[in-house]
């Protein structure tokens, strides 16, 4: 009798990386009862999306991608729709009587140990979840409520993977989690990442960067500092979210971190580790942030100078502390504070770009660039990549002339010619 083939499945994967590893692993789960993967949502019998309801904006995006779905379902190119993730987890009930097409909702999804799950990121990097949930009780953040209890995974079944990635000769690992330098704190009653680093480093030949994504500023250790600056394999790139420095809406944030603490992290880190670039995350128009507040974030960002910086305007979640905090900060204040944080940043970011003008630096070439070139050349081809300052997805491209064939995951050393607001032009050396 004839196996009966499986269907096809493809996930919309929604959010931060920490959701496509999640993606990943759903699809690795539904490899290994048989179904395959298909080449894009058009191809498939079965669309998956994996939400992501963090904020209004992500929840509309979210909302959205299952209404695509359903519409290819309505004209027959689905034959099932599943929605994973946060969105269900926070509003199953609501969604299973508002959208009746959707076949399952699916909330919580587990932590997968296995080292074979699927790839949804390109060839040569990808993402390892090393924890789930959150040690922090941020007031105005829901992750903990939809994520639950912090987890660690174990460390022999993250060297696996990390084996198997090393063995793919994948060139980047990118360490996630929503906080990872919790690592370990409920596993093994200890802050564990520095260990689980080195063990990573010690047990991998192949894979040329890690990179340590968001790590909270009063678990960062002298031990990790020295292992980031003291390992070339590991990004000289600190993704530190202080959210704001102002101590009081620190302290209606529930950040555990004051100004003075964050100052003297910052010093630290930019001596122990002196080519660093720090990436920080902002939220504007917090409940009862006045202008002068407000003002002294502001110049707090001119003094630093932060080299990568991401803000949010503060969205009023149910369920958090904030939620019913009194003087929410009208809409366009908060939109005119995003705004002018980040007119502020794009000079300090083209100062900061400025000062590699005439450096050779490692880039990481991720594709052939065939339009939009700021600079052209003759008879050379133009690649983009990133360098070990700039994290995939979120943070700035070097765009790279080169006179011989480059590919994805090859890196090529690059001297600086040309500087933009946030990207970077070079020439790949011969
Ligand atoms: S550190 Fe705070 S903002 Fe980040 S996930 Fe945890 S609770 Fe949310």
């Amino acid at each position: 009798m004839k196996n009966r083939v499986k269907d096809k499945v493809w996930v919309v994967s929604l959010g931060c990386p920490r959701n496509l590893v999640d993606s990943e692993g759903i699809l690795g789960g539904l490899a290994k009862k048989g179904y395959a993967l298909a080449s894009g949502i058009d191809k498939a019998d079965i669309g998956i999306v994996n939400t992501c309801a963090f904020i209004e904006d992500a929840r509309v995006e979210s909302i959205d991608a299952i209404l695509e779905l359903i519409q290819l379902k309505k004209e027959g190119h689905l034959k099932k729709l599943l929605v994973y993730g946060c969105l269900p987890q926070r509003y199953k009930e609501q969604l299973k009587n508002e959208l009746p097409e959707v076949d399952a909702f699916i909330g919580r999804v587990s932590l997968n140990h296995s080292p074979n799950i699927l790839r949804m990121t390109p060839l040569y990097y990808a993402y390892v979840k090393i924890c789930e949930g959150c040690l922090n009780r941020c007031s105005y953040c829901v992750i903990p409520k939809i994520k639950g209890r912090f987890t660690s995974l174990d460390m022999d079944s993250l060297l696996d993977r990390v084996s198997s990635l090393d063995r793919a000769k994948v060139a980047e690992v990118n360490i996630v989690g929503q906080d990872i330098t919790g690592y370990g704190m409920d596993l093994y009653g200890a802050k564990k990442l520095p260990q689980l680093l080195d063990k990573m480093l010690k047990s991998t030949n192949n894979i040329v960067w890690f990179r340590l994504l968001y790590l909270y500023p009063n678990r960062i250790s002298d031990e990790l500092l020295e292992l980031i600056g003291s390992q070339s394999r590991v990004c000289k790139y600190i993704d530190l979210p202080i959210q704001h420095i102002n101590d009081r809406i620190l302290k209606l944030m529930r950040r555990n971190t004051a100004k003075k603490e964050i100052v003297r992290l910052i010093a630290k880190i930019r001596k122990k580790i002196p080519q660093v670039a720090i990436r920080t995350s902002l939220i504007v128009g917090f409940p009862s942030e006045t202008d002068k507040e407000f003002r002294e974030l502001v110049d707090f960002i001119e003094e630093v100078k932060f080299d990568r910086l991401g803000v949010f305007i503060y969205s009023r979640e149910e369920g958090t502390a904030a939620y019913d905090f009194e003087k929410q900060i009208p809409q366009k204040i908060k939109s005119q504070r995003l705004d002018t944080i980040m007119s502020k940043q794009q000079l300090i970011s083209q100062e900061i770009n400025n000062r590699l003008l005439g450096r050779t630096i490692d880039v990481l070439i991720e594709e052939e660039e065939k339009e939009a070139w700021p600079v052209t050349l003759e008879n050379r081809r133009a690649y983009l990549g990133r360098s070990q300052y700039d994290a995939p997805e979120v943070d700035g491209t070097v765009y790279v002339n080169s006179s011989k064939k480059l590919k994805p995951g090859d890196f090529a050393k690059v001297k600086i010619t040309d500087t933009l607001e946030y990207d970077l032009v070079g020439d790949a050396q011969a």
